[in-house]
């Protein structure tokens, strides 16, 4: 059943009862959510590929509505965008994410990275890199230790905000990650206009590595360009072992996926951090 679930929660909470409620409805139930602190962070940890032990991981939002099972950020995260609550939303998964990370390093976990999720609307709102940097003085995190994910297409729509905002939290040793490299329309070369640390590329990529010669390619090429741009590279949705052949070969610097392990709660995760080799 819930746990043994290959995949998650999609299966308890249909995308079409979601539909059915009304944007509205959703909304009230967001804001009761933020009071009740409905909200968890789940973690899926990043392997570095070069010696294969974990070097991050990956904060993935879950939403706990009571009589309604799990909620899936792709459900919920729209319309925390469209009706402003994702500012709220957003802070509350930046506090959690550097709160739970300075824990583990005062367990002596102290070698982790970790990556958390930035919709568009939300890192471009004002005050958004004051806030973090207040987070990370509260919390007392270390600001090298931390990336954000943004899309590509948030990343180069309104380049001077995004340029602006960028370049202030990596002044502060923050480092940004572009999500589902490949999904957009951007060229590397233009993103390089923006102080960006790595591409991850999109799952669509990697689960046609095995059996399509195109995708292996274009994989292969972007990996080639990322690293001659100084960018790291990680594979997101890495399933298979055969996958993670391919990626080693061909130069992969990070990957991702439910090989290594699907999204866990923060317990269970702690587990495999303390391990740091999951083979
Ligand atoms: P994403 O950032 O591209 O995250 C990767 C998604 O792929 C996650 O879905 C993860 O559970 C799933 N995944 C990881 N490995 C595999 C695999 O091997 N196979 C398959 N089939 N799937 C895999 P999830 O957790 O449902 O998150 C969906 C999206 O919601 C994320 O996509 C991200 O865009 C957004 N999101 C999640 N948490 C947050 C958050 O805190 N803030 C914001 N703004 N967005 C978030
Ligand atoms: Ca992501
Ligand atoms: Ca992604
Ligand atoms: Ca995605």
């Amino acid at each position: 059943a819930k746990e043994n679930g290959k995949n998650d929660f999609q299966i308890f909470m249909p995308f079409m009862l979601m539909k059915n409620f009304k944007k509205i409805e959703i909304e009230k139930s967001l804001k009761k959510a933020i009071e009740a602190d409905q909200f968890e962070l789940y973690y899926q940890p990043v392997i570095n590929l070069r010696n294969m032990e974990i070097h991050s991981v990956e904060a993935l939002l879950r939403w706990h509505l009571p009589g309604k099972g799990i909620i899936s950020p792709l459900e919920f995260i729209p319309v925390a965008e469209e009706s402003g609550l994702i500012v709220r939303i957003g802070e509350m998964v930046i506090e959690k994410a550097f709160s739970d990370l300075k824990e583990w390093e005062n367990k002596g976990i102290d070698y982790l990275h970790i990556a958390i999720n930035l919709s568009t609307r939300q890192f471009k709102t004002k005050f958004f890199e004051k806030m973090v940097q207040k987070q990370i003085e509260r919390y007392g995190v270390n600001p090298q230790k931390i990336s954000f994910e943004i899309t590509e297409t948030g990343a180069v729509e309104n380049f001077d905000v995004s340029l602006k905002i960028l370049s202030f939290l990596c002044q502060l040793g923050i480092k940004f990650l572009i999500d589902d490299f490949g999904t957009g329309y951007s060229s590397l070369i233009y993103l390089r206009r923006l102080p960006i640390g790595g591409v991850k590329i999109d799952r669509s990529f990697i689960s046609e590595i095995e059996l399509s010669k195109e995708s292996r390619a274009i994989v292969e090429g972007i990996i080639l360009m990322a690293h001659k741009l100084d960018l790291k590279v990680i594979a997101e949705g890495v399933e298979t072992k055969r996958e993670l052949e391919i990626l080693k070969e061909i130069g992969c610097d990070f990957a991702q996926g439910y090989l290594f392990s699907k999204p866990v709660p923060k317990t269970e995760i702690e587990k495999l951090l303390i391990e740091r080799k999951i083979f």
